[in-house]
């Protein structure tokens, strides 16, 4: 039986990718018996049928986002420009926080930074988020920054490639895909997408085993389903700080004696990070009072 990885997911076709070309398959009656959905980034096994396949077999998940519904996925590049758009740390969290909460290691890549003069910005961000553990890698499709340490940082993986519209997400991936030796036209169709077309969830192949999906659906935080208690988790300094607190749960609102806010007036926690911290358990807390 061949195998290859579902690429793309419509209206009950899967498209899978298996090195050399795009098979359209249809799958198996007994996943629908069985209730299981076969997932964009799914490795697949399938059967030929004539010029279609039909897939047999999901091979185990290492993980599978539920916005956007991608299987597998190992890396969210999260991407943020310093101005044009403005630096928004609030959506920066709220992408961090998304990325957190299913498992996924983010990655921050800054772009725009030729309009942030005097570096201050950037190293703003990176006095934010460095000390956290978070990678910040300085990129650009406009003046090729980056490609390399970003190539290298996604070989081998499926990623999804996140952030607001105009930030240079585009414009960097083209930039990338000679790099990667793809022609442009393989995927013009693909990427940088006009903004009224309907998108779905696709994946495109840099590289044998590298696969990045440039998506929508990813940027809107769901704290729906989410308990207040949960959201420090979310936060790696809060998790780990919030093991030398002394009150069984605290939320690290006001406690005298709450480490969190002990750290915070020691400047040992980012007063930006703590500050969205409380906006999202707000936010937690009203969707929890609505369900
Ligand atoms: P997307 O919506 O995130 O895909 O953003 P685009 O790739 O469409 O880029 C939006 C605008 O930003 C375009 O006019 C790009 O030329 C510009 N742009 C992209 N990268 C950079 C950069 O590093 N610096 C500057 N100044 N502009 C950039
Ligand atoms: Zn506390």
């Amino acid at each position: 039986m061949a195998q290859g990885v579902i690429v793309k997911a419509v209206s009950g076709f899967y498209y899978v990718d298996d090195g050399e070309r795009v098979i359209q398959c249809r799958a198996r009656g007994i996943f629908k018996k069985e209730g299981i959905t076969p997932l964009v980034g799914d490795q697949v096994k399938f059967s030929r049928v004539g010029s279609e396949g039909v897939v047999e077999e999901i091979l185990p998940r290492t993980s599978a986002l539920v916005r956007p519904p991608i299987a597998n996925v190992a890396l969210v590049c999260i991407f943020i420009s310093l101005k044009e758009p403005d630096l928004n740390e609030r959506l920066l969290d709220r992408m961090l926080v998304q990325a957190e909460s299913q498992h996924v290691q983010p990655l921050i890549c800054v772009t725009k930074v030729d309009l942030d003069a005097d570096k201050q910005m950037l190293h703003h961000l990176q006095s934010i988020y460095e000390p956290v553990g978070y990678d910040v890698l300085v990129v650009s499709g406009k003046f090729l920054l980056g490609l390399n340490e970003f190539q290298a940082y996604i070989a081998g993986k499926t990623c999804v490639l996140t952030g607001p519209s105009g930030v240079g997400k585009s414009t960097f991936l083209h930039a990338l895909l000679p790099e990667a030796g793809i022609k442009m036209g393989d995927v013009s169709q693909k990427i940088g997408r006009g903004k009224h077309t309907t998108r779905h969830v696709e994946l495109f192949r840099l590289n044998p085993h590298t696969f990045v999906a440039d998506t929508p659906g990813f940027s809107q935080l769901d704290v729906t389903n989410m308990e207040p208690e949960q959201l420090q988790f979310w936060f790696p300094e809060i998790r780990t700080l919030r093991e030398s607190c002394e009150y069984r749960r605290c939320l690290h609102e006001s406690e005298e004696g709450c480490a969190i806010r002990s750290a915070l007036d020691h400047g040992n926690l980012s007063d930006i990070r703590y500050g969205n911290y409380l906006a999202f358990l707000k936010e937690v807390r009203e969707a929890k009072n609505r369900r």
